[in-house]
């Protein structure tokens, strides 16, 4: 394994591309485009109309960084439940509406931050586009025109045989269209795909054609691992060529690891500030610990912390010693002992069995340091705390 530099360094990274200059629009709190950092969204999984287990989801969302949520309305009682769920929630609330034009003028009432229409399921919106723009401008909500390839408007597939890129987006734009004649440009569009290579090449026309913020997606990307791949390859091509405002992970999965996993992502392409970073070797025929333990047990005892740590988990005397010097924090093992390095000298060698407990106590200490406002749980773990009792 070659040895590389693993510290953090002294001022971020530059962005692989000048992001798309996109027109900004508000969700809410939230700025979208025009240079905003990018967002990351989820969707709740709850029936709307429970309000309470809805506030709840939102609420866990919120705890993991998502930072605007969507909330499904296919009924009158989900409509009925949107004015307790947008005046509590935390974050922004979009609510997503495909079929019943009147839900829209609901949500703009219910003080929704946003609407999400679906051009291929509203036909019938096409004849109320004047009084959605009229109601939308008037209250200041914007809309997101969000196309799916599974839900294509039967005139572009005829016209296209499929859900091409060049399908979703003509019928992107061709919604946009219909707003803009009323002079609504509050927008931002989605054009997704379950295969990336189309979604990228979607989002690629979509960016030359139009100035408004894009919401990045992959739909139906499957469950968690291979979603999390798709949506890592699609938005990591858009984002290093700077296209993409907004991103939603789509995965079969709880949607808190939809935000786990945007968030890891924006962090990768250095498009937010790192949080801790656990940076353990693949382990090799050289390790004399188990590495991937090691590795484990550290990231779920650090789990939560919010500092940019950079945490190295290294499984040999090889070149565990260079590595581990080069981040924050590190460990070299070999012999049943592991060295502990912070800042690039070693602080102690400790036995195998402490090695965990001792990583934990010293990234704790450089949180402290940096004045982090640790939670109850970890504060606990502090050497010399005093422990909360919850
Ligand atoms: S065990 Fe040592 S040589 Fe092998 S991958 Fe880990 S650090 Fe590299």
């Amino acid at each position: 394994m070659t040895a590389v530099s693993l510290g953090m360094p002294p001022v971020p990274p530059p962005p692989l591309a000048p992001r798309r200059a996109s027109r900004q629009i508000m969700v809410g709190s939230v700025p979208v485009g025009g240079g905003a950092p990018v967002s990351v969204q989820s969707m709740t999984t709850t029936l709307t109309s429970d309000v309470n287990a809805t506030l709840q989801q939102i609420a866990e969302l919120t705890a993991s960084g998502c930072q605007i949520v969507r909330v499904a309305v296919p009924s009158q009682d989900d409509v009925e439940a949107l004015p307790a769920i947008a005046r509590k929630s935390q974050i922004p609330v979009i609510a997503d509406i495909h079929f019943q034009p009147k839900y829209v003028f609901a949500a703009i009432d219910a003080g929704c931050a946003a609407v999400r229409v679906n051009p291929g399921n509203i036909r019938q919106f096409d004849d109320k586009v004047a009084e959605i723009a009229r109601a939308a401008g008037d209250a200041g909500v914007p809309i997101r025109i969000g196309v799916n390839a599974g839900s294509l408007d039967k005139r572009l597939l005829s016209k296209y045989g499929r859900a091409t890129a060049e399908a979703l987006v003509e019928s992107a734009l061709w919604e946009c269209s219909l707003f803009e004649e009323h002079g609504f440009r509050d927008i931002k569009i989605s054009v997704k795909h379950n295969d990336p290579v189309v979604m990228i090449r979607a989002y690629r026309q979509l960016a030359e054609q139009c100035d408004y913020p894009l919401h990045l997606g992959v739909t139906e990307a499957g469950p968690a691992f291979q979603g999390t791949i798709k949506s890592a390859v699609a938005f990591g091509a858009l984002l290093a060529e700077g296209i993409g405002d907004t991103i939603r992970v789509s995965l079969s999965a709880p949607p808190v690891e939809e935000i786990k996993v945007g968030n890891q992502i924006l962090e990768s392409l250095g498009l937010r500030e790192r949080g801790l970073e656990i940076v353990s070797c693949p382990s090799c025929g050289r390790a004399q610990v188990d590495v991937y333990k090691l590795a484990e047990e550290v990231t779920a005892g650090l789990e939560g912390l919010p500092v940019p740590l950079r945490v190295a988990v290294m499984g040999c005397v090889v070149n565990g010693p260079g590595e581990a010097r080069e981040a924050d924090l590190g460990v070299a093992s070999g012999n049943g002992k592991g060295q502990i390095f912070v800042k690039g000298q070693v602080i102690k060698t400790v036995p195998e069995a402490q090695i965990v407990e001792t990583l934990i106590e010293e990234a704790l200490r450089l949180a402290d340091e940096m004045g982090a406002e640790l939670p109850d749980e970890l504060r606990d773990l502090l050497p010399g705390a005093t422990v909360t009792v919850h």
